[in-house]
């Protein structure tokens, strides 16, 4: 076991020295050893089902797996596939409704371990205005432990969020960090933050009843490549960073601020994220655990990061009627610290530069696409 720093902690996450290119891991067939990630032996010969595979931080899971040699990986989402953010031919790709039990019967035949990462859910905008379907992923979780009960699964794992934490300690942005046990006394996120605190619960007592080796993980803000960056669900690195690229692209240097831009927040760049869950899951930490960096930040200072990495002078405006959530959130990382030897490397500034590199490589495409399929000529 490493401690925080033989992991290279400080160096990591005040470096800013031109772009990392080791931190786009989108190419499965860079192979990696599993035991670089896991805590004793992991048989790559296992099956794993990661739901949510169409998504975000699923498609990356899936891609880091195959990396690794996992050679039975069954990629699921409610999305047909060609809405997925990343898709490998390698994967066994299904596009199903994880609310249905029938589904997650399906979904989880023969499978060994299981990442449940499927969750109808977005940025603040998205939370605050679609509180009922935030709640209706229960149904997901719900299923699918039932099925990797009945199905003999050997681990399970389930995203959870820093939304479950209690608001009253977050009503600050100099906040103090929150540790695990500040979910209780209970009052989480409305809608999104009781959903995730229930099926944390649920997961313990298919633990405590049924025998499912459950592993759950508080993730706080992940960001990062091949993720959602408009259309109403993305969250605030993304969003902003688009606007970002928009001021430079139009000229205009304008940006809008969701909030005052005090709010405080942590970002956790998407290859810590996906690194931690696999330790989480395959370790003997049977409690909800922080996964996030504890690197805290307010707004205002995100849209520095994101200033440098699209390069370009925003004139700042802010809008106080937009949603902003709590006024500070951070991670407390000394139970991850002290079990794994481990936290989120890796520096805002270097995750959002390749970000950042990304959504204006997406943008200025579709951009010409929509050029050329103006001044189409008919045939
Ligand atoms: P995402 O929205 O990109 O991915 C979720 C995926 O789940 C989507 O592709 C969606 O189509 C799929 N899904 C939704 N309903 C489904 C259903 N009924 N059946 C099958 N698939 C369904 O989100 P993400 O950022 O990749 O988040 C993954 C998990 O991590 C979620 O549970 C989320 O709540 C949790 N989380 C994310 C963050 C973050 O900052 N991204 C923070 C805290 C927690």
């Amino acid at each position: 076991m490493s401690n925080a720093s033989e992991n290279g902690r400080s160096s990591a996450r005040h470096s800013t020295t031109g772009p990392r290119t080791d931190l786009l891991s989108s190419n499965p067939t860079d192979r990696v050893e599993a035991a670089s990630i896991f805590q004793g032996d992991v048989d790559t010969d296992n099956t794993v089902v990661v739901c949510g595979a169409g998504g975000f931080i699923g498609g990356h899971l899936v891609a880091d797996l195959l990396r690794q040699g996992f050679s039975e990986v069954r990629a699921v989402d409610i999305k047909p596939p060609n809405q997925w953010f990343q898709k490998f031919p390698q994967a066994d790709n299904r596009s199903l409704d994880l609310r249905e039990k029938e589904n997650c019967y399906r979904a989880l035949e023969n499978a060994d371990h299981v990442y449940n990462l499927a969750a109808d859910m977005g940025g603040m905008g998205f939370i605050e205005n679609n509180k009922a379907l935030c709640m209706l992923s229960v149904t997901i979780n719900t299923h699918l432990l039932m099925a990797a009960r009945d199905n003999d699964v050997d681990r399970y794992f389930y995203s959870s969020s820093a939304c479950v934490y209690n608001q009253e300690l977050q009503d600050t942005a100099d906040v103090e960090p929150l540790s695990e046990e500040d979910a209780y006394p209970a009052l989480a996120e409305d809608g999104y933050g009781w959903e995730k605190l229930f099926s944390e619960r649920m997961c313990r007592h298919f633990r405590e009843d049924f025998d499912v080796t459950t592993r759950v993980a508080r993730y706080h803000n992940v960001y990062g490549p091949f993720g959602t960056y408009d259309g109403g669900r993305e969250k605030a690195p993304a969003a902003l960073t688009r606007k970002a690229i928009e001021a430079k692209l139009s000229g205009s240097g304008d940006i809008v601020i969701w909030g005052n831009g005090t709010q405080t927040r942590s970002f956790m760049y998407v290859d810590d994220c996906v690194k931690g869950t696999q330790k989480i899951m395959h370790s003997d930490i049977t409690e909800p655990i922080n996964l996030g960096s504890d690197d805290l930040v307010t707004i205002n200072q995100l849209v520095d990061v994101i200033e440098e990495a699209v390069e370009v002078d925003l004139d700042r405006e802010y809008d106080l009627t937009k949603p902003q959530g709590v006024d500070g959130r951070n991670s407390d990382n000394t139970k991850i610290l002290e079990e794994l030897g481990w936290e989120p490397p890796t520096a805002l500034r270097d995750g959002m530069e390749v970000t950042a590199k990304w959504i204006e490589q997406q943008m200025r495409t579709h951009r010409e696409e929509e050029t050329t399929s103006r001044f189409a000529v008919p045939h």
